[in-house]
């Protein structure tokens, strides 16, 4: 194991073996005068100490966030890192991959600064929340706020200093950010309409909720061999895209004769990951609501023990699934819960009511007569300060004073009354926004991209708005809403290929000499909920100057060919 480790992190392992965390060590290293005899780990982070070593046994190489989570775990580390950046350090590699524990990127040299990305389960904030995000953008961040695709807030240009203070201000409004980046489980999404829906079989929002408290309260559950997403649909109008999360809970509604008692269960559904081209399918395992966090964390320790720690691009739990196979797989998971799982026929399942691609944008009545949701647009995500604390005094005024995010980059107002519909909607077009599903704006979504990503082949945002405005002035006879989704790289934030159109961001070869400028590979057909599909790939490497006419292409072609309006890319 000796030859895993560099100077430095021996340095503070050695410290540990010394007596600073010598319980948490294998025992000893295999060199230098302090090496204490091999001992059991114990302790939270056991789990994945015994994984490593266990990697380390079979011959393989720790990648380096193993080593650096090894070295310090990002927790003990907490206090060296409020203190460097305090005095304006900027961090090291290690010290960012520790940071993201607590929710800071560092994006340099894309920007010099954090970025900080929240934690909202099932994406609902309330307006004086809302409001406060946007009061720590102007305080401590570049004045602005993102909304994510996973129903999460998002504020950059954080410089070290405020990196804490940051943090603290999002405490003091009730909001949180730890295990929102590096090898943990990301913010829980649930479906936008929980609660409101007369459509949904169950409300997600106190699942989400309650499964946020199970693992942002245990330390064994973060340094996972790479990130980790879980989310749980209710069967409502607006689908919240569970079959890309690594863990998806579907409610669904068993029928008479079935194995199991016919009433609302939770169907599970495991590997999603679109960005690997792959969604997560159905495992035939259902459970009680109750069930999902005992259910969920055992599947996530499977994966703890047993996920790559030697190569990132193959660490996340889809690769397990692969190897293994869904009945090994579940298997370990039952002997981890020290009972059988039940397993239903899916013919005694009732079929999902339909989705609605896009009740995310306009007026919808809700279940509570009288009242509505209201979906605005928000071009790929963006809202000053100015704007977030406007819509927060809508929310309050004409709502029930909550906003929902959701994974199309945008939110909606919940509980609005018939009679404030009409002002809420003329005060959120005198914010220059619109609550109309119209051409493609409402379907839009683009990830950070070259803006304020390192890992953008292209600025993914600013092309996505120049799309937006040549289809709307080429195209004015398209009328269905089309989602086009630009990511910038392989990580596929913004999900390319589940859009009708999807761009990922590739270097376009434009010389001999090797010199290249932004573009994309595109890829059509995409879908999810009831038509879920990975997109297939049509034109590689078009410049990004191109890309407009490329968009106007597909969706001349669309219209020319289509049986008719509910005919989709597929
Ligand atoms: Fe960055 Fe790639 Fe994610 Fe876009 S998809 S935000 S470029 S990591």
């Amino acid at each position: 194991m000796a030859e895993e480790f560099n100077a430095e992190q021996r340095r503070y392992l050695e410290g540990f073996a010394a007596g600073i965390g010598a319980a948490r060590m294998t025992g000893g290293l295999a060199s230098g005068p302090a090496a204490a005899p091999a001992a059991e780990p114990t302790g939270p982070d056991a789990i994945h100490i015994k994984a490593q070593d266990a990697t380390v046994k079979a011959g393989g190489k720790l990648v380096d966030q193993e080593k650096w989570k090894r070295a310090e775990s990002p927790f003990d580390g907490h206090n060296r890192l409020k203190a460097e950046a305090a005095q304006g350090k900027a961090p090291k590699p290690e010290d960012n991959f520790r940071w993201r524990y607590h929710g800071m990127f560092w994006v340099a040299p894309n920007q010099v600064s954090y970025m900080c990305r929240l934690r909202i389960p099932n994406g609902v904030l309330h307006h004086w929340q809302f409001a406060g995000v946007a009061d720590l953008a102007d305080a401590h961040g570049g004045g602005y706020v993102h909304v994510t695709t996973r129903a999460n807030l998002q504020v950059r240009e954080i410089t070290p200093e405020h990196a804490q203070p940051f943090l603290d201000g999002l405490a003091d409004i009730g909001l949180g950010a730890q295990g929102a980046g590096a090898d943990n489980i990301r913010n829980v999404t649930g479906s936008p309409t929980a609660g409101i829906d007369g459509q949904e079989i169950l409300d997600t929002r106190p699942l989400a909720k309650s499964w946020n408290n199970w693992i942002i309260n245990d330390r064994s559950l973060y340094g996972l061999p790479r990130k980790f997403n879980v989310a749980f649909d209710g069967g409502g109008v607006m689908p919240v895209l569970e079959e890309t999360n690594d863990v998806g809970f579907q409610a669904v509604e068993v029928l008479e004769g079935a194995s199991v008692a016919p009433g609302v269960w939770m169907r599970l559904v495991l590997g999603g990951i679109s960005g690997h081209r792959d969604l997560a399918r159905d495992t035939g395992v259902v459970l009680k609501p109750e069930e999902c966090n005992q259910v969920a964390d055992a599947i996530i320790r499977v994966f703890i023990e047993n996920g790559d720690r030697t190569n990132r691009n193959k660490a996340r739990m889809k690769y397990v699934l692969d190897a293994w196979g869904f009945d090994k797989y579940l298997a370990a998971v039952e002997e981890k819960l020290g009972r059988k799982l039940e397993r239903v026929d899916p013919a005694h399942i009732a079929p999902r009511k339909a989705t609605n691609r896009y009740s995310h944008v306009g007026v919808h009545p809700q279940k509570q007569e009288g009242l509505n949701w209201v979906g605005v647009v928000l071009p790929v995500g963006k809202m000053l300060s100015d704007e977030v604390r406007a819509l927060a005094k809508i929310a309050q005024e004409c709502g029930d004073g909550q906003i929902r995010l959701t994974v199309w980059q945008n939110f909606i107002f919940s509980g609005v009354p018939d009679a404030k519909v009409a002002e809420v909607e003329e005060r959120v077009v005198a914010l220059g926004l619109s609550i109309k599903a119209e051409g493609i704006r409402a379907g839009l979504v683009a990830c950070t991209g070259a803006r304020g990503c390192k890992f953008a082949a292209s600025d993914t945002k600013g092309h996505a708005m120049l799309i937006a405005e040549h289809v709307e002035r080429t195209v004015t006879e398209l009328d269905v809403p089309v989602n086009v989704h630009l990511t910038g790289c392989h990580h596929s934030c913004a999900q390319h290929y589940i859009g009708d159109i999807g761009l990922i961001g590739a270097k376009v070869v434009v010389s001999e000499e090797g010199d290249t400028v932004e573009g994309y590979d595109i890829v059509v057909g995409g879908g999810f909920a009831e038509t879920p599909k990975i997109g297939t790939e049509i034109w590689k490497a078009v410049k990004a100057e191109d890309a407009p006419l490329r968009v106007e292409a597909l969706l001349r072609t669309y219209l020319a060919g289509r049986q008719g309006k509910d005919e989709t890319f597929q």
